[in-house]
């Protein structure tokens, strides 16, 4: 029997790649982890209990104590979260107490999961990989617009100022950095709406399966 399939979905902040994966899973009928969650509530549990999220102890304490509510949490959305969730990340023992799980998870029934290292670390064999990105204007345009939807009001140069710094963060960081996988297709998405993304990335998921089915992988 095949191994179930397994799409890996990275890319930096809001470029486009929650959507299409989420779209992806409904599409073929797979799973979907947006594993970015699990780095926004095991930063959000340290802030609650008063810590620093940069502090090693306290964010591996956080991250081998996330309980599947911690993963509803309604505020998770939030830049502070996203903050925080960023320097928990830099941190590897809290990536070790999160790989079991999202291996766990895809390996189940087959998957799609986006995030930052899907496709260089969590899954390093998964059969089709996509790196989703954006230029920097168009991704801090479409956080704007995301926030002020949701009603929570910002200012566009203090969104995109946020990104940037943490896009370098996760750039930047000696574990897991965010990167391409060597055999990952990249989707530049600036100038395409959300249905053109999500028409190119089914088109290159077909085709790297059908690349995988031809030569046996
Ligand atoms: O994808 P999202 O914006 O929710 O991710 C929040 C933060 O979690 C990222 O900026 C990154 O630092 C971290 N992350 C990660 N590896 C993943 C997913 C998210 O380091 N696989």
């Amino acid at each position: 029997m095949s191994a179930p399939l397994v799409i890996a979905v990275d890319g930096p902040a809001a470029a486009g790649k929650g959507t299409l994966a989420r779209r992806l899973a409904a599409h073929l009928g797979l799973p979907y982890l947006d594993t970015g969650l699990l780095y926004r509530a095991t930063g959000r549990r340290v802030l609650d209990a008063g810590g620093d999220p940069a502090d090693p102890a306290a964010a591996e304490a956080a991250a081998r104590a996330l309980a599947p509510e911690d993963l509803a949490r309604p505020d998770l959305r939030a830049e502070e979260a996203a903050a925080a969730a960023s320097k928990v990340a830099a941190i590897p023992a809290v990536r070790a107490a999160l790989l079991d799980f999202q291996r766990r998870f895809g390996a189940a029934r087959g998957a799609v999961l986006d995030g930052r290292d899907i496709g260089t670390v969590v899954f390093p064999d998964a059969p089709v990989k996509l790196f989703v990105t954006a230029s920097p204007e168009v991704r801090a345009a479409r956080r704007h617009a995301e926030l002020l939807a949701r009603g929570v009001p910002a200012r566009l140069e203090e969104v995109a100022a946020e990104m940037a710094e943490r896009d370098a963060r996760d750039s930047a960081r000696g574990v897991a950095p965010l990167r391409p996988a060597e055999d990952a297709l990249i989707l530049d998405t600036s100038a395409l709406d959300a249905e053109a993304a999500f028409a190119a990335a089914l088109a290159l998921v077909e085709s790297a399966r059908a690349r995988g089915d031809s030569t046996g992988s």
